[in-house]
């Protein structure tokens, strides 16, 4: 399994199992367990939720998932902004613990920044990982002036990582953000590595894809983790689903295979203000 490096030297999967939208319809409870433990069962072991998808629900289904396997998970939730104060972090992460059914997450992120000063949040990040409720603190759609923000505030360098869109269509980070966020040794978790499946039905990448003989799928979560220091955590409902995206993990992308993705999908040439889903 290829890895990623935290800043407390710790190595984390590079390819895991996002979990927005799982848990949104009870008929497929059983389908979507199956899946996040055949991803478990091929190395995927970083799993990413939080506390808003389906409010609470993706979380309960996560911790059915992991029972009994807790200590295979790199388990990463997240609280909402307007949950996001002194008190009020304590108190979500108490919650996503009891629907996850573990006693610890190894990586807690604030989802967006909103009302509450990032001082108020980090202090309580600090705080939960003293009482061993948290191992990791991160933050989710900062872009760089707010990574640049964040270091100015007491604990700030404490960041573990930084959660935000990135795939072959959105490549703005690889402006700024990335090699910001490289250089300080920060990884970045790359939400929406599919685009929520739009890319799987471009024609020209489907064409690349089969030249390589490779899924679209799996030729779009490659181009993702060649980056340094970039987490993958594609969502996938169904187990067929996880297993094509593990094949990411063998590919490489030679010279030629990034110059051909560059002409469908070209670097930025400017920098763009950070994009969200
Ligand atoms: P995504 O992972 O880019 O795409 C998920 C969609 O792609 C699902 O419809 C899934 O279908 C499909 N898919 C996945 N692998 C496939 C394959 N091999 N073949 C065909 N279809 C495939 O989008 P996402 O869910 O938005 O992002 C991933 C995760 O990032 C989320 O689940 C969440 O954990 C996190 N996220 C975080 C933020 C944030 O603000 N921090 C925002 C968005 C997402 P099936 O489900 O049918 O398998």
């Amino acid at each position: 399994m290829k890895t990623v490096r935290l800043p407390s030297g710790e190595n984390v999967p590079a390819l895991g199992l996002g979990t927005w939208m799982i848990g949104d319809d009870a008929q497929r409870r059983a389908d979507e367990i199956a899946a996040l433990r055949r991803g478990m069962d091929l190395g995927l072991s970083l799993i990413d939720t939080a506390e808003m998808y389906g409010e609470g629900a993706s979380e309960r289904i996560v911790g059915e998932a992991i029972a009994g396997r807790r200590t295979e998970i790199f388990l990463v939730s997240k609280v909402y902004p307007h949950n996001a104060s002194r008190e009020g972090t304590v108190a979500a992460c108490e919650r996503s613990l009891k629907r996850l059914g573990t006693d610890h997450l190894d990586l807690y992120l604030l989802h967006w920044r909103g009302q509450h000063p990032l001082a108020e949040t980090v202090a309580a990040f600090e705080g939960l990982k003293a009482a061993g409720k948290i191992r990791y603190w991160g933050v989710s759609n900062l872009d760089a002036g707010d990574m640049n923000e964040l270091k100015g505030v007491p604990g700030g360098s404490g960041v573990a990582a930084n959660q935000v869109l990135y795939n072959l269509s959105r490549r703005g980070i690889e402006w700024d953000l990335l090699p910001l966020m490289q250089a300080r040794g920060i990884p970045v978790m790359a939400y929406s590595p599919v685009e929520q499946a739009r890319l799987l039905k471009d024609r020209r990448l489907a064409a690349l894809a089969a030249d390589h003989g490779v899924s679209v799928a799996q030729l779009a979560l490659a181009f993702v983790l060649d980056r340094d220091g970039v987490i993958a955590i594609p969502k996938a409902g169904r187990a067929a689903h996880v297993e094509d995206n593990a094949g990411a993990l063998d590919i490489v992308i030679t010279d030629e295979l990034r110059a051909a993705l560059n002409a469908l999908y070209p670097p930025p040439r400017r920098a763009t203000p950070l994009e969200m889903i």
